[in-house]
């Protein structure tokens, strides 16, 4: 079988485990351990048992007025919905890096951002941080054949934030789009919507997958300046987001309340499991998102998830070639991060 040559050199992205429902509490891949808002299980419902025989709205028209609404945007026009905000991501690779051209990303940060450039034959451009969790100069530079730069805010696995000032001076000092990645923006106390009206290199990307709790559903969408998001509505599927998908974004953006409180008592959970990590001897990086990064003095991180996936809980171990380990753990109810801490401190004990 005769592939593109590009598939010679690529490895396949590997997402955290995904199980089957009920064996794990599972802290592994940043989902909200909450049930999304009742007017979005009844959105779902209703939509089900609608015109199911007819193609949803190409455009996804309610949910682009609801998230305007929602956000505070002009209109419609500045946002474009997608299969999860990984489809979005997709869609600003294949839009703006060719074959051969560059696309830049933070290291360690989310590993998706080089596949989809493997994918398009195009190169990456790996800028590690600097210590602790800041960009160096370098993540500003332009050069002629970088035509995207990435930059998740707050960071994966770190949950770490560059500030706004900072992004708004890298739109500057850049000569292409600047995609701010805003999956985990809900749980921080800022983000750069307003940065994109007033600069039209900066794009941002969101999901419903994290603070909405529908990560069950795929849907994330680009808030961008309104030529950019018809300049990208032609490379697009027709039906990219289905019509079940639809009603359940579009009733999610009217539950503004719910969250902000779930993301509230998410943020309360996080700071209490960074608490006790600390006081276990974890080195925690402060973070602004809904999962936390520590890293032990004595390592054994690979070992420790291993103790903890055989009591059926899931967290990351996450290995980053010339970096370092540790692990990312995802913020789940009350009783699950007691339950996970309990196991971690025994994991300790019994591995000294
Ligand atoms: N961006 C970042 C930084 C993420 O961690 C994730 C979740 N893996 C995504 C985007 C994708 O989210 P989704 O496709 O579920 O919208």
């Amino acid at each position: 079988m005769q592939y593109r040559p590009a598939l010679n050199k690529m490895k396949p992205y590997v997402p955290g485990e995904q199980p089957p429902p009920g064996k794990f509490i599972k802290l592994n891949t940043n989902e909200n351990p909450y049930p999304p808002p009742a007017e979005v299980v009844k959105a779902i419902q209703s939509a089900a048992t609608g015109p199911i025989n007819r193609y949803p709205d190409p455009m996804a028209t309610s949910f682009r007025r609801a998230a305007a609404d929602a956000l505070g945007l002009p209109g419609p026009e500045w946002v474009l919905a997608g299969n999860g905000s990984d489809e979005i991501l997709t869609l600003l690779v294949r839009g703006f890096v060719g074959e051969g051209e560059s696309l830049r990303l933070p290291y360690p940060s989310y590993i998706l951002y080089r596949t989809l450039a493997d994918i398009q034959g195009a190169n990456w451009e790996q800028v590690p941080f600097d210590e602790p969790w800041e960009l160096p100069q370098a993540f500003g530079q332009s050069r002629d054949d970088l035509k995207l730069v990435l930059l998740p805010n707050p960071n994966s696995p770190s949950g770490t934030v560059v500030p706004k000032q900072q992004i708004s001076e890298l739109a500057e000092s850049l000569d292409c789009p600047l995609v701010v990645d805003e999956a985990y923006a809900d749980f921080a106390e800022d983000n750069c919507l307003d940065l994109v009206q007033s600069n039209e290199r900066i794009l941002v990307t969101r999901t419903l997958s994290k603070s909405y709790g529908l990560a069950g559903i795929r849907f994330g969408f680009l808030v961008a300046q309104p030529h950019i998001v018809a300049e990208l509505t032609k490379i697009k599927d027709s039906y990219n987001c289905d019509a079940i998908s639809i009603a359940a974004a579009t009733a999610a953006m009217g539950c503004q309340d719910w969250l902000s409180d779930v993301v509230e008592k998410m943020n309360a959970t996080r700071q209490r499991m960074a608490d006790r990590l600390s006081a276990m001897g974890f080195a925690v990086t402060p973070s602004h998102a809904n999962f936390v990064w520590c890293q032990h003095p004595e390592g054994k991180h690979a070992e420790i998830h291993q103790y903890l996936k055989q009591s059926q809980i899931l967290i990351r171990y996450m290995d980053f070639p010339d970096w370092g380990d540790g692990l990312r753990i995802s913020v789940g109810t009350d009783e699950q991060i007691d339950a996970c801490l309990l196991m971690m401190e025994r994991a300790m004990q019994s591995l000294n």
